[in-house]
């Protein structure tokens, strides 16, 4: 296998099953973000009017958007449990992939009614592919093959230029012809890489093929596990989709926050104490740490483009280009575009720092996506002040903070994804991207109960939660710097 797939370099120099994951991923993430894009504009667009959306508060419908964003990260962890321990990777992404598809096209039926079973399917979907796809593509290299890491940045591109597409696509039909259009085309998307993925998944040969070896016994134990887990998980979907069980989604969001943050915390101490590991893997398991709650800060700004920003894109800015209102949802082009220019651009940059040995640590990258965080937060404060003296206000506002965010994005995200998986303990790979993941959950989370707070009432609210989150975003940045320096001067020591 491993010499097949050295010898194997048909996709710009790799594996040709890279193909398949990379036009995977792009349809996958075509349709996550073209709907991510149009949901909280649906949720609190007018009832009446030719578009009519729910008419929902700006509270809920962030908190709602939050615990979404939140939930499709969060299943990532048992979605790689599952592909681990009984479905295999490849299955898991097959499946994944058609209950995304369900879930878009759910969305598309003009019905309030089923609005939560679609959400509820894309969740559930996209925890079966989002983690496992990203295993396969480091299975596809041999242990010591150094174009792993390349692989991942090519990986990285299929993920922008999917959101690009999925933009423009869903975007454009959601608002200027009608929501429902907009999910209906992501759920089409969605089908275009299912059966691309359905066609071409031989080219994968064993890659993530089959699960965990083990015997009979130990895995029909397991599988019993899983039916009663998804027994329970259905008729709790069910309960509330039928209105029995009362949900607040504020209340909901906010507990959701606490109790991922409790998971990430006893994993975290799992790994620390009693995994069995030697002091090294420890020291490496204390800078995972500090990476994770540098990225779960990230991603509370960074998602907020589809909720926060993307209303203040609707509400205060002058859309309008020689005539033409372009869709609120294409003003986050710019990220998608900003990481296939500028990606490349920084991996040179990197590397060139690195052959003077000046290549700065992970932390100093993190903290850096994080400082341009802050700032792009510091770009929103002049755009209230701005709007609040004259709105609507010129987009190149919003066009600078998502550039700051992409170079934010780019000196942490790409980089984690690798990071995790190289200094993870080994025995304990498999479980690293869920551990990856779960920081984005948290931090779209926190995107949604934090950008409830800032556009509750309208520009009024938005300055001082923006001053919090710049706070805590530099504060954040320079406790991991310190941290950063006190384990390596003990280790030093
Ligand atoms: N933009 C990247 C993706 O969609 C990372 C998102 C995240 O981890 N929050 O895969």
């Amino acid at each position: 296998m491993s010499e097949a797939s050295l010898n194997d370099r048909q996709f710009f120099g790799h594996p040709i099953g890279l193909r398949t994951l990379f036009l995977t991923e792009m349809w996958e993430r075509m349709s996550y973000y073209g709907m991510r894009a149009l949901l909280v504009l649906y949720m609190t667009g007018a009832v009446t009017g030719f578009n009519p959306g729910l008419g929902w508060s700006q509270l809920d419908a962030q908190a709602i958007y939050g615990v979404y964003v939140g939930l499709v990260y969060f299943m990532v962890v048992p979605g790689g449990w599952l592909a681990d321990n009984i479905l295999g990777h490849q299955r898991a992404v097959l499946y994944g992939a058609i209950i995304i598809a369900l879930g878009h096209l759910t969305l598309a039926v003009p019905l309030s009614q089923t609005f939560f079973l679609g959400l509820a399917l894309v969740v559930l979907g996209t925890g079966l592919l989002k983690g496992n796809i990203s295993t396969i593509v480091g299975k596809l290299y041999p242990d010591d093959d150094p174009r792993r890491d390349s692989g991942f940045t090519i990986f990285y591109m299929s993920i922008n230029i999917g959101s690009t597409i999925g933009y423009g696509i869903c975007g454009y039909l959601g608002e200027k012809i009608g929501w429902h259009w907009g999910f209906g085309a992501a759920g089409i998307g969605m089908l275009f890489g299912v059966y691309q993925y359905v066609r071409y998944q031989g080219l994968l040969g064993d890659a993530g093929a089959l699960p965990n070896p083990m015997s009979d016994e130990a895995r029909g134990r397991l599988v019993r596990y899983t039916q009663i887990a998804l027994t329970l998980m259905i008729v709790a979907i069910a309960l509330s989709l039928m209105g029995f069980v009362d949900i607040n989604p504020r209340i909901f969001a906010e507990n959701f926050a606490y109790f991922l943050t409790v998971v990430a915390g006893l994993y975290f101490i799992f790994l620390y104490f009693f995994a069995g590991l030697d002091a090294a893997e420890r020291k490496n398991i204390t800078l995972l740490f500090l990476l994770f709650i540098a990225a779960a800060a990230f991603w509370s700004g960074f998602d907020q483009s589809g909720g926060s920003l993307n209303i203040f894109a609707r509400d205060y800015t002058d859309l309008v280009v020689s005539g033409f209102e372009v869709p609120v949802s294409w003003i986050q082009f710019v990220n998608p575009i900003f990481v296939v220019i500028f990606a490349p651009m920084f991996a040179a940059v990197w590397a060139h720092l690195a052959r003077r040995n000046l290549d700065p640590s992970l932390p100093v990258k993190f903290a850096i996506g994080l400082i341009f965080m802050a700032i792009s937060f510091m770009i929103m404060l002049a755009a209230v002040a701005l709007a609040i003296e004259t709105a609507p206000i010129g987009m190149r506002w919003l066009l600078l903070t998502y550039l700051l965010q992409t170079w934010g994005e780019l000196t942490l995200s790409p980089i984690g994804l690798s990071a995790f998986s190289r200094y993870a303990p080994k025995r304990y790979v498999g479980q690293m991207f869920g551990l990856w993941f779960l920081a984005s959950a948290i931090g779209g989370v926190l995107a949604g109960l934090l950008g409830g707070e800032a556009m509750d009432e309208g520009l009024a609210s938005m300055s001082p939660v923006f001053t919090f989150m710049i706070e805590y975003y530099l504060a954040i940045a320079v406790g991991v710097l310190i941290a950063a320096w006190l384990l390596r001067r003990k280790s030093a020591g």
